[in-house]
């Protein structure tokens, strides 16, 4: 049977990131494909991040060399095939002393970034000395900046442009049709398929079990929250969070400033909502790196959303962002991921379908 393809039905559960991808790919390989979605497509974690396409300079401290490398192969595969709703953006990271650890560590940092993207890197990382940009008002114990670059995305407009895309492949697309009952042989609530695939981001375990079908991941459930300030900057900024141990991202969006984000556990993925702590972190975390202090009043719009990260011996903070893929006979259940990682997530559901 080599070289011949055997087209395959196969009912993807979930419209995120994720079921949209898988969906695309495998269509491209000529597959009959239908995605059942509960809402709306990519109305739930894919519209609540930070919109950044990166390998996460973040992970390398915990030594997830692999998966930010990955992240950043994917990182370049939009970049080049959606160049009108993507870009790169240089991200500044301030510093206070030019002869501290830290600095190093993201001196060394940066450079292996750059490294491990190879040619797929999008610009030089560089130190800058007293040098001041006038669009970032910064507070005057900040003594320079390292830079490095990565991928920034509208996800509104790349969003319908997959969805268009779905579309023209002959995609099956049921929204607001909630999946009540799978099984491993390949039904979806009395619909048959040859293949069943499980793109529920943060409700993966807990649709596997409510089948009675084992997880082979536990899952920490934690919610990130981000502000939308009525603020404009050019340059994005790496800084350090109140806490002093996490990092958070100040971002243009639009005419405004994206601001996250948090981690916090959560016993639910359901309906996650920002709260006055995450609120206050943001908010603080802001006003002890800037110059210009924000309040309240500052915050046009917030949103939350759920990492599904899978539990390791690490605290959660530390917990990787890599995806696992689970497979029983013919359901296979995604686990974790990124945005930016979603075609990784598809190649390798291609090779196993
Ligand atoms: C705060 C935060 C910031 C992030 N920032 C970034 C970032 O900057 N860059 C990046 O690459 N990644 C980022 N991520 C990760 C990224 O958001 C996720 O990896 C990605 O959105 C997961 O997509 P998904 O399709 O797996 O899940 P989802 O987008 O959650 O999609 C799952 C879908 O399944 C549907 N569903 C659930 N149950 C059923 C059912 N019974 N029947 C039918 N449908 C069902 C849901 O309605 C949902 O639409 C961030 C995540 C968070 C939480």
């Amino acid at each position: 049977m080599d070289g011949i393809l055997l087209i395959k039905k196969i009912g993807i559960i979930g419209g995120g990131i994720s079921g949209l991808v898988v969906s695309i790919f495998l269509a491209k390989e000529g597959h009959q494909v239908s995605i059942f979605e509960k809402k709306s497509l990519l109305s739930e974690t894919s519209s609540k991040t930070t919109k950044l396409l990166h390998g996460g300079l973040r992970y390398l401290e915990n030594f997830h060399i692999k998966e930010v490398q990955k992240g950043l192969n994917d990182r370049y595969w939009w970049l080049k095939n959606f160049p009108q709703h993507t870009n790169k953006i240089k991200i500044l990271i301030p510093y206070k002393n030019l002869f501290s650890l830290e600095l190093l560590k993201f001196y060394i940092g940066i450079k292996f970034y750059g490294f491990l993207a190879g040619k797929k890197k999008l610009g030089k990382s560089k130190l800058y000395i007293k040098e001041v940009f006038q669009d970032i008002n910064l507070d005057s114990d900040y003594k320079g900046y390292l830079s490095f670059f990565d991928g920034l995305m509208d996800d509104e407009l790349l969003g319908k442009d997959l969805i268009h895309l779905a579309k023209e492949l002959k995609i099956n697309l049921y929204e607001n049709h909630e999946v009540s009952n799978f099984d491993i042989y390949g039904n979806i609530d009395n619909k048959k398929f040859d293949k069943v695939i499980l793109a529920v981001g943060p409700w993966t375990k807990i649709l596997l079990e409510k089948n009675k079908i084992k997880s082979l991941k536990n899952i920490d459930y934690i919610k990130g929250s981000h502000l939308i300030l009525n603020r404009k900057i050019n340059s994005g900024l790496m800084f350090k969070g109140f806490c002093q141990s996490r990092y958070v991202f100040a971002l243009p969006y639009k005419e405004f400033t994206l601001l996250g984000t948090t981690e916090v556990k959560v016993r639910s993925p359901d309906k996650p909502k920002i709260d006055t702590n995450e609120e206050n972190y943001l908010i603080d975390s802001f006003n002890q790196t800037f110059r210009d202090p924000i309040s309240s009043k500052d915050i046009i719009s917030a949103y939350s959303g759920v990492r599904p990260l899978i539990r390791s011996k690490y605290d959660f903070h530390k917990s990787s962002r890599d995806f696992f893929i689970q497979q029983d006979s013919n359901l296979i259940s995604i686990f974790g991921g990124k945005w930016t990682t979603s075609p990784s997530i598809a190649r390798k559901i291609a090779t196993i379908v």
